[in-house]
Parts: structure tokens; sequence; C-alpha cells
């Protein structure tokens, strides 16, 4: 198969041909037919993440068609469209026996823990507890624009800070997590307002459904524009870039009882921001993480796509080649596209 590959973190990946993959006997081999780009794939190029082993194949946003399973896999059959969270859970241990396979203690990531989707075919493992069907209605590169960054939103806005019609929300970051959680939000029925340093990106925003935006560079203080906005603080706030300056902003602009949730990744010399702690306390802050959605909870998410409400596809950008994908990659921690890159030839 032809695969986006590296030796030594930082270096130049190349587009090499390695052996095809074979499925273990719990899990599948998929033919990927789309694939997306993430600042997590830069993060892990970079050697930020622990759970890399070299040499490596990135990709962990993915979409396509099953072509072998193993002897113990009875849910999924060769042919089948399908689609996989980014932590896969292992099925048997007590996070994911209590349904949270999303923070599984032995997860399966492709991409990190094992080799990824920047590559013809890619194997995932513990397959009859993380695939999901895809309704043929649900396009390949929107699927794989859900497994990441849309389907760690709709937990984050869904399930975690519980975000109801009427509140305000604050989302910190107009990426591809900030501008799916204002989608999710506002197809709830919230008020999301946006908050980064690109005009064109609040522009955006504000088309998929924020309502107020707060440009970073042209106010003194990012907390105070939004307590002004929301009459007294947001309900809910997203840090949906993860830096220590947007996740400060994110829990100083709630209002009492407000709910912080953290998504942006927190890595290297970030990985211990200050945080408000007299306010949390004071105001009886609520803070969370969190990390990717279970398989289980993509029913509501594809439901509420099939009937219209949400529309992940407003927020793919360019379709690429495994090729355009090396400098893509490499440029990620820069990227000033609006919207998602998704590999669909290679
Ligand atoms: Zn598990
Ligand atoms: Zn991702």
């Amino acid at each position: 198969m032809r695969a986006m590959y590296y030796e030594a973190f930082e270096a130049t990946p190349e587009i090499r041909t390695l052996p095809d993959p074979t499925p273990t006997p719990g899990g599948v081999v998929i033919q990927v037919e789309a694939t997306g780009l993430c600042r997590s794939d830069w993060h892990g190029w970079m050697g930020h993440d622990p759970d890399i082993r070299l040499p490596h194949v990135p990709g962990h946003e993915l979409a396509g068609r099953v072509v072998a399973k193993g002897s113990a896999v009875s849910r999924f059959r060769a042919g089948e469209r399908v689609t996989v969270p980014f932590v896969s859970g292992c099925g048997h241990c007590g996070e994911c026996r209590s349904g949270n396979q999303q923070i599984c203690e032995e997860q399966f990531q492709p991409g990190f823990t094992h080799w990824g989707s920047f590559a013809e075919y890619v194997a995932i493992d513990y397959a009859d507890h993380n695939l999901v069907h895809l309704p043929e209605t649900i396009d390949y590169a929107t699927a794989a624009s859900l497994g990441c960054r849309f389907a760690t939103s709709f937990r984050a806005i869904v399930d975690q800070a519980r975000v109801t019609g009427g509140e305000w929300v604050a989302v910190h970051g107009c990426g591809g997590v900030g501008l799916s959680a204002i989608m999710i939000a506002a197809a709830l029925g919230a008020n999301p307002i946006a908050i980064d340093i690109s005009d064109e990106k609040l522009a955006f925003a504000r088309q998929m459904g924020a309502v107020a935006t707060v440009n970073a560079r042209d106010v003194a203080d990012v907390a105070e524009a939004v307590r002004e906005i929301t009459g007294g603080g947001a309900h809910a706030s997203v840090d949906a870039l993860g830096s220590p300056v947007t996740c400060f902003n994110s829990i100083k602009n709630l209002r009492r009882r407000g709910r912080h949730v953290q998504v942006g990744l927190m890595l290297a010399d970030h990985a211990t921001p200050q945080i408000p702690m007299a306010q949390v306390i004071g105001h009886e802050l609520e803070i969370y993480g969190s990390h990717g959605m279970q398989a289980w909870r993509y029913d509501a998410m594809l439901a509420m796509i099939a009937g219209g409400k949400l529309a992940p596809q407003k927020l793919i950008g360019r379709h690429i080649n495994l090729d355009e994908a090396v400098p893509a990659l490499m440029a990620m921690d820069k990227a000033t596209d609006l919207g998602i890159s998704v590999i669909t030839r290679f």
C-alpha cells in the first residue's frame, strides 16, 4: 500500500510503498476512502505524543470500506461502509464496561498507538466495539470529518457541557473543533459566541451559527468582552484551541456555576496552564476534559445529520491527495485554511 511514513520526529515524512496490513482476530482492515488532516497529527509528528513509536504512519480521522476481518468479528463484513472514533475502546476494561470507551485503559488509536490512515489501508482492532456503520446518505469525506473534531465537539457540547436552548456558549478558537462546537451549540438552540484572532474565521463562524464574535486582538480583555455580550458571563465555554491563554479566558468568562470544557490539547510546555482557581471555587464553576466520543453515541449525532440539523460537510475545506498531505501536515500548526483538509486520493 502507499502510505505516509516517517522514521524520525520533525523529519519530512515520505510517501512509501509498505506491506498491506492484515487483521487481528478481533480487528478489520479498512480500505481508506477519506481521511482528515488534524492538528493532533502535527503534534504526533513533532514528538509530543508519548504513544507514538517510530517508524510511524499517521492519520486518525477516517472512513472507508471493510476489506478483511478477523475470525472473531461478528458485527461487520467485507464491503460495508464504516467509520471509527479516533479513540477505540478495548471493550473489556472497567471504562469500556461503563460505556466510556473514549477513556479506555487500553485504547487503540489509529495514527497514535498504531499505524494510521494516511495510507490506502488501515488495520483497526476491537472492531465489534468501535466501528460505526455509515448511512448511504453520508459521503466518505464527511464521515472522515466526524471521527475526531466533530464527534469530540459533539460530546463536549452535548454530554460534557450539557448545553441547552437559550444558553450562552463561548467558543475559544475557530478551527475544526471550534466551528463544530458552534454548529452543534446553535443546533441545540443555544447562543454561541465565537472568539478567534482572525476576522476571516470569525465571519465563517457566523455562517456556522455564531450570534456574536470577539476578535481577541481587538479587545483588551476577552473575558470582559464575553461578559458584556452575555450580561454576566457564558453558561458554558469551550477551549477549542488548547493554549494557556484560551484555557484561562474560557474559565474566566463564565458566569456563576458555569461549565468549562477543555477540548484543545495541552501538550509539551502547555501541559500545566494557569487556572483562575479562586473564581472556580467562589463561583462553583465546573471544569471538564473531553476526549473523543464513544461509538455508541454516534447514533445521536448521525440522526441530527440525517435530519438536517447538523451539516458537518460545511466544515470541509480542501480535498487533497496523499502527496499534498505531506507539506500540509508539516504546516498544520500555522494553518490558516477555513475548514478541514481531507485526503481523498491515495
Ligand atoms: Zn477498554
Ligand atoms: Zn483529529
